[in-house]
């Protein structure tokens, strides 16, 4: 059997979580084994509705209510008690910060190797996976052992797929032994950042700005232009390091991973650190005075200019599109 982890916001997957579905759903087709997942706290049960689309045939959920707020060892226990007692073939979740704590825990606590940050896998006798390695600058084969193979999956090395038939889910609610070592870590009230704004992660178009957008003030035309296109504003590591936008806005190795439909990179030079958060992004367009900058060249469109006589244009063109004719 596989075992999808899969995390959720009161009972719906993530994104990631998806990704994660649908390879998990692959991996259970190519070794004919059952496809089944597990979600953490009560809430968890509600993600039968959606995990019914993608093959998975029992829902594992960890109910303490001890376990609704994340604490990575409290979650780990109750992942490795569940595989412990259910014995899959494979355990695969999300490469995002929590999956990838929950399942270095896992593996620690049932001392298995665990291949992180998985692009490809191919089961089979030698087990092989691809994976990234240096924040996504190098892909390296390896052959993984271990009666439990435990993986997680890079963000976005897969489009999430529904399979076209639902699956009867069955919901099988277990209560793990837990310790209150286990709370030793655990998530606190959290505060939410611009709750009035598409967040970076979900949101279709992204317009990112680096050190080239000149100051903090200078990022009012791509705050514009994101209002414009329904966008939210993303930035690079420069930025973040001049004090010009928090941690939250950045994209890259050491930031945020997106994968919009269009990423407009603003005056970002492609450095490796940051190309690995926006590669996943279908259209890149780049805005830049250097036409030998990196960004030109992975971009899939490119303008050569200033950033903001470009966008000061851009921006304006939109309003006048958008003008409802007179009469
Ligand atoms: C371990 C590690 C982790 C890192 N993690 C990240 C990360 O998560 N995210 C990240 O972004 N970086 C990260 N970095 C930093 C990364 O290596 C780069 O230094 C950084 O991305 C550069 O930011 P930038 O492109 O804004 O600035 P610069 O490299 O200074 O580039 C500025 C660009 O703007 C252009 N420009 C200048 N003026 C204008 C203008 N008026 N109009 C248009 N274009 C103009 C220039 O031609 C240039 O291409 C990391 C580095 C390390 C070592």
């Amino acid at each position: 059997m596989v075992l999808a982890f899969i995390e959720h916001l009161n009972g719906a997957p993530t994104t990631l979580s998806l990704e994660v579905l649908t390879m998990a759903g692959r991996l259970s087709g190519e070794m004919a084994v059952p496809l089944e997942a597990v979600a953490i706290g009560p809430k968890g049960a509600a993600a039968a509705g959606i995990v019914t689309s993608y093959g998975v045939s029992r829902l594992h959920v960890g109910d303490d209510p001890r376990l609704a707020d994340y604490a990575p060892a409290g979650w780990a226990r109750a992942v490795a008690e569940l595989t412990e007692r259910v014995n899959p073939e494979v355990v695969i979740g999300t490469a995002s910060d929590r999956g990838s704590e929950v399942m270095a825990h896992v593996a620690a606590r049932m001392k298995l190797p665990l291949a992180a940050n998985c692009t490809e896998i191919a089961p089979g006798d030698p087990f092989t996976v691809t994976r990234q390695r240096w924040g996504g600058s190098l892909l390296e084969e390896a052959h993984l052992k271990g009666r439990v193979k435990l993986l997680t999956l890079a963000p976005h090395a897969l489009a999430a797929e529904a399979s076209p038939s639902r699956t009867e889910v069955a919901t099988h609610p277990f209560t793990p032994a837990l310790d209150d070592k286990d709370f030793r870590v655990r998530l606190v009230p959290q505060v939410e950042a611009d709750t009035g704004k598409i967040s970076l992660a979900q949101a279709r178009v992204v317009i990112g700005g680096g050190r080239g957008v000149g100051s903090a003030e200078g990022f009012a035309s791509l705050e514009e232009l994101a209002g414009l296109l329904g966008g939210a504003v993303g930035c690079s590591r420069a930025v973040t390091s001049l004090g010009w936008r928090p941690h939250s806005d950045q994209v890259g190795q050491t930031g945020m991973r997106i994968a919009p439909d269009l990423y407009i990179a603003c005056g970002i030079s492609g450095a490796i650190q940051h190309m690995v958060g926006c590669r996943a992004a279908k259209h890149i367009l780049a805005i830049n005075t250097d036409a030998a900058a990196p960004i030109v060249e992975q971009a899939d469109y490119a303008v050569i200019g200033d950033v903001q006589k470009v966008l000061s244009s851009v921006n304006a063109q939109i309003r006048k599109l958008r003008e409802v004719p007179v009469g």
